[in-house]
């Protein structure tokens, strides 16, 4: 009986505990806003969708037409039965394919593409004719610097160059996603010869473009953007994409970069709010992105497909948290973020740095490259 008793509030205890310490993240999370970042799995194509902290829906690209249903289906699992905008980077068929069956099954009401290509094959055709024909769908060819505002300061910015180029990858649009802290850009298809003249940003997150095509990616790309994390969207043998030399290229530039490929781990989730964001799941370290050899599929060996460990903004955090740090950490006028280190690569561009105690911060954060 005792012991039972002793057993008993033993359990009533650990309960009290885990419900004490849930019942508080669990509130402020649902007090707090979230912007939400979805690359689903089509195979050799593209498709990410975005839910905007205001709920506003977007969705860029939809993989081939044999992919649409599975798009579809992902987003009515969802209750999502509305894209306030659709976003066609370039009329190629991995991306322009499955907006076909997107357009049939559900509203859109803006449809956002490249002026400066044709959408004149079968499928780009139709998916043209489609946008044409949805009531009260607005159809627009946005250039650098159009914004979708997505409440709560997130924003969605075109960043491609305007240049009419000769190939319909390298005419892609490109979108830079910024809220809070969080930089993600996706660019398309965009190629060497275009890429370089998207606008320049510090991201946080790079969706390689040309599903990590070695036509795609270079050492300038890869350091004109700074990427912590890079995410492909492939089924890992089309066309030999992705390029294993694309991941040296990556790791010559940054060997603690993360990669996330929709081959190897399925759809990549990413959840931010305003102060913090993460991944889902783990991805792996550049050095172990390569490799098509292995038995493919989800998991081949690696820890990608892992448990959902934590990632993104905490697992960088984790390393350093302890409080034995500098005093005197370095800042800049403007910036966001206080280094450790003045050489840290996220002052490149600054102009001055200000040494200062790290009492005197304000509201910066930690800079997650030199912490
Ligand atoms: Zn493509
Ligand atoms: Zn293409």
């Amino acid at each position: 009986m005792k012991l039972n008793k002793r057993f008993a509030l033993a359990v009533i205890s650990i309960i009290t505990t885990i419900i004490a310490g849930y019942a508080i993240p669990a509130h402020v999370d649902s007090a707090s806003k979230e912007l939400k970042i979805e690359w689903f799995d089509v195979g050799a194509g593209d498709s990410m969708f975005i839910k905007l902290p205001n709920k506003k829906t977007v969705l860029i690209d939809a993989g081939t037409t044999s992919k649409g249903s599975i798009v579809v289906g992902k987003l009515k699992d969802n209750k999502i039965d509305t894209i306030d905008y659709c976003i066609s980077t370039h009329p190629d068929m991995d991306h322009c394919g499955g907006l076909a069956e997107v357009f049939t099954q559900m509203n859109v009401k803006n449809f956002y593409y490249p002026d400066d290509t044709e959408y004149d094959t079968q499928i780009a055709g139709k998916v043209m004719d489609l946008a044409k024909e949805e009531r009260g769908c607005n159809i627009i060819s946005p250039g650098q610097g159009t914004v979708i505002k997505g409440g709560d300061g997130a924003k969605l910015e075109f960043v491609q160059n305007d240049e009419d180029y000769t190939s319909d990858n390298e005419d892609s649009l490109a979108l830079l996603i910024e809220y809070g802290d969080l930089r993600v850009l996706t660019c398309g298809d965009n190629e060497k010869g275009s890429e370089e003249m998207i606008k320049q940003c510090n991201v946080d997150v790079l969706q390689l473009p040309h599903h990590g095509s070695k036509y795609a990616i270079s050492y300038d790309f890869i350091k004109r953007f700074d990427p912590e994390y890079v995410v492909v969207s492939t089924d890992g043998k089309k066309y030999g994409h992705p390029d294993d030399e694309v991941f040296n290229i990556c790791k010559k530039y940054d060997k603690s970069i993360q990669v996330y490929r929709t081959d190897r781990i399925g759809d990549i989730k990413l959840i931010a709010t305003k102060k913090s964001w993460k991944f889902r799941k783990k991805g792996v370290i550049v050095g172990e992105a390569a490799g098509h050899g292995k038995s493919g599929g989800s998991g081949s060996g690696n820890s990608n497909s892992g448990s959902n460990g934590s990632a993104g903004t905490s697992a960088r955090t984790t390393n350093n948290s302890g409080s034995k740090k500098a005093k005197v950490v370095y800042i800049t006028k403007t910036g966001k973020k206080y280094h450790s280190k003045k050489t840290c690569r996220g002052l490149n561009n600054a102009k001055a740095i200000y040494k200062v105690k790290i009492k005197d911060v304000g509201n910066r954060d930690k800079c997650k490259i030199c912490w």
